[in-house]
């Protein structure tokens, strides 16, 4: 009998044990699942600063300038034309996400101003400032005028001041996104290729690389359109063609986020080249090193019209 109990008491220790290991098993779960939480809500703790651009150039020369300190993004697809477009309400929901907002200026991006001039000077960096330009005071474009063209981040010179405030506005060490050694190597091998093709110049969709050549030692080109992009007159039209006539033009350059219409019929009525040409990034990844890479392949999209 007592045997019998003896027994009886094992099996059930035994059945005990058996149905407490889930038991154990499942609080050993809950704690990890707990400390996952716990994990994730640390990580939202100290999430990246976020950067907010409105077009994909100046998300460019941003990740290059903060590297993996910061999130970068930007708010106009790379496919569009960013001269006067409208910000989406989704736009206005990641600048209000943002921890500093990067735009050209008023006149570039003339329908994103009052957005703009709502944020806190703390959280906005208006690039064309950083040139000593007071975008928002200045009032209506001036053409072919290389102060205001507002293209500027196609001079690496501009390139690496607007990265300066950027680091600066973040607490980072300031350093150059691209060094004057790697502008004037570029620079060199440009150089040799318009030497052989002496006196030649170019015809652009629109009036958007004066910064560039002027970096870049290139002469200033011919442009079917102003530098906002925007269609020139008859006369203009008429003046253009008298003096694609009198330059030696190599090529017409065409820009991925326009139709290029213009350019089409006038390349095909002076027997000229179409060159692609990419001053939007389109088709740059946006990592550390993007804006070297960015300016080198322009730099090859130009010679591609002189060879
Ligand atoms: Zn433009």
């Amino acid at each position: 009998m007592a045997k019998k109990i003896q027994y009886n008491i094992s099996a059930l220790l035994l059945l005990a044990i058996i149905l407490m290991v889930p038991a154990v098993s499942q609080a050993a779960g809950e704690e990890k699942a707990e400390t996952k939480s716990k994990n994730s809500t640390f990580i939202l703790t100290v999430a990246k600063p976020l950067i907010v651009t409105t077009i994909k150039p100046l998300a460019i020369i941003a990740k290059s300038a903060v590297g993996d300190a910061a999130d970068v993004t930007y708010l106009l697809p790379a496919n569009q034309a960013p001269h006067n477009f409208s910000l989406p309400v989704s736009a206005l929901n990641k600048i209000a996400q943002a921890d500093l907002v990067i735009w050209v200026g008023a006149d570039f991006e003339t329908r994103s101003a009052k957005t703009m001039a709502a944020l806190a000077s703390s959280k906005l960096i208006t690039a064309l400032e950083t040139e000593g330009h007071n975008a928002i005071a200045q009032g209506k474009p001036h053409q072919h005028s290389m102060e205001n063209d507002p293209h500027i981040w196609l001079n690496p010179q501009s390139g690496n001041r607007l990265a300066a405030e950027i680091q600066s506005r973040l607490g980072l060490p300031i350093k150059q996104i691209i060094s004057a050694e790697e502008v004037t190597q570029l620079r060199d091998t440009l150089t040799a290729t318009m030497a052989s093709a002496q006196g030649k110049t170019y015809l652009t969709h629109h009036d958007a690389y004066g910064h560039f050549a002027e970096a870049f030692g290139l002469p200033l080109g011919l442009s079917i359109r102003d530098t906002s992009g925007g269609a020139q007159g008859a006369k203009s039209q008429y003046q253009l063609r008298k003096n694609i006539l009198q330059a030696n033009v190599s090529c017409v350059f065409v820009e991925p986020q326009y139709h290029n219409k213009d350019a089409v019929i006038i390349a095909a009525e002076f027997s000229l080249p179409l060159i692609a040409l990419d001053p939007q990034g389109q088709s740059q990844p946006i990592h550390g090193n993007a804006y070297r890479e960015f300016i080198a392949a322009l730099v090859v999209q130009f010679k591609a019209c002189f060879q």
